[in-house]
């Protein structure tokens, strides 16, 4: 989707393309693009001539003669073609101008969300797409209006950026960057945004579209007569796009999540959530210690929980009885008995991601109402990247130990209960070693009970610390 810098580019590139030429014929070939009667948008701007074209927003304002205006948003997909009159229509042009000059400019949307509305000089700074409007923070000196509007917001501060009837021009990526700059975690609501930190905003926000900008003006000057104008240049960005890869600041690898829908890209360790409910994620092999250290953080305040606790929990459940019974063409009746599924699972290990399928979503479910509920939670995930639950949690501590002192440990414990196998199963596992990285702590646990312990409390203290 374009965003206001990549507008205010094609809105350069338009201009002299179309400025001080006539329109001779307009085809709509998709009605629905133009909001209002299309055969009045036609008979009103055939016979006019292009005087400037502006930017609001990401709306593109085309001025013609006889104080006619029509305004054009983009959406997704939305692009203008500059075309020879001889040459065929792109392929899904909407609506095509004819030009005075043996040129069309075709109007092109292969999701049709774009849309056109004819209006004049005199009225549309009031049409409601343009009057509902924020300001665009370069319009934007004072924050107390930023202030008054969230203060009673629970929304994310991503959420909140995104809303262009706040201020308008930051779209999906230019928040993340936004956020990124000022060091805001996405997730803090928007009420907790303090006056300096509004003031961060603005002040990047000008930083961030100006840079854009120019690199779209950059893109403007070697620009020759590709036909395509659709001002597509983000490079410059250092937050989105940038899943996995280490941050830029502190080299830990950025994290994406998904607020309200939308994608979003992070750093978990520079852009600090504060005062806000902290979610530890903690995953590792077997015989890694996972459930010591969720022992330690409940002796520490955190409300904690198992997701093996959970599936347990679950398996009592009648429609979760019901769905294995009918995946598996069994007959459990009050509650799945884990020791006669793992022995299905053992004849038919094809299952075994079946049965995965069918229980994380619930898994899930169950998981993040637990941490709605706590202000301060850990929960003991060892599937956490196979179940996709990464993404739940504000912190992810990653435990390790040498498979030599881990195989003592599970058969220290109890080789019948099946652990073994799993043990066995988990040895040199490459998918565990990758996604250790992912970790905001990895704590190897080769050494002692106490020397586990320490580690464990000195991250305790580095979260409550960044609480407060
Ligand atoms: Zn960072």
């Amino acid at each position: 989707m374009p965003e206001l810098p990549e507008v205010e580019t094609i809105t350069k590139l338009l201009r002299p393309i179309v400025v001080s030429r006539k329109i001779i014929g307009i085809d709509i070939l998709r009605k629905t693009t133009i909001l209002g009667e299309p055969e009045v948008f036609v008979k009103n701007l055939v016979g006019e001539s292009f005087t400037d074209i502006t930017r609001v927003g990401k709306f593109l304002i085309f001025h013609l003669t006889n104080n006619k205006v029509f305004l054009s948003h983009l959406r997704m997909e939305g692009k203008y073609f500059e075309l020879d009159e001889e040459e065929e229509n792109t392929q899904f042009a909407r609506v095509v101008f004819h030009l005075d000059n043996k040129k069309k400019i075709c109007y092109d949307d292969s999701r049709c969300f774009g849309i056109m509305k004819l209006t004049d000089e005199a009225r549309w700074r009031q049409e409601k797409e343009i009057a509902q409007l924020g300001p665009e923070p370069f319009d934007i000196d004072d924050v107390t209006f930023l202030i008054n509007r969230t203060k009673r917001t629970s929304l994310p501060i991503k959420s909140t950026l995104l809303d262009q009837t706040l201020l308008t021009g930051l779209g999906n990526i230019y928040v993340d960057e936004v956020l990124y700059a000022t060091k805001i975690h996405p997730l803090t609501p928007a009420k907790l945004i303090s006056k300096d930190q509004w003031e961060d905003i603005v002040k990047e926000s000008k930083r961030i579209l100006k840079e854009a900008i120019k690199a779209g003006g950059s893109t403007i000057r070697s620009y020759h007569p590709g036909k395509d104008i659709d001002g597509n240049f983000q490079t410059y960005l250092h937050a989105y796009g940038h899943k996995d890869d280490d941050c830029e600041r502190c080299h830990h690898p950025m994290r994406f999540i998904r607020v309200n829908g939308r994608g979003t890209t992070f750093c978990p360790i520079c852009q600090i959530k504060k005062g806000l409910p902290i979610s530890v994620g903690i995953f590792g092999l077997i015989g890694s210690g996972k459930t010591e250290v969720l022992k330690q953080f409940k002796e520490e305040g955190f409300a904690t929980a198992s997701s093996d606790e959970v599936v347990a929990q679950l398996y009592k459940r009648e429609d979760i009885v019901k769905l294995v019974n009918k995946a598996f063409n069994l007959s459990f009746t009050d509650a799945v008995d884990k020791s006669v599924l793992r022995l299905h699972l053992a004849n038919n290990p094809g299952d075994k991601k079946k049965l995965e399928r069918l229980i994380h979503p619930y898994v899930k479910e169950e998981v993040a109402s637990f941490i709605k509920l706590h202000s301060l939670s850990a929960v003991e995930v060892p599937l956490l990247f196979e179940a996709r639950m990464e993404g739940m949690f504000d912190v992810l501590i990653a435990l390790d130990a040498d498979d030599k002192i881990r195989y003592e440990r599970v058969i220290s414990r109890n080789a019948a209960t099946g652990d073994f196998l799993t043990f066995i199963n988990q040895i040199n596992n490459s998918k565990f070693i990758r996604n250790k990285r992912k970790a905001d702590f990895v704590l190897t646990n080769n050494a002692s009970h106490e020397d586990l312990r320490k580690a464990v409390k000195k991250i305790i203290n580095t979260l409550l610390n960044r609480r407060n």
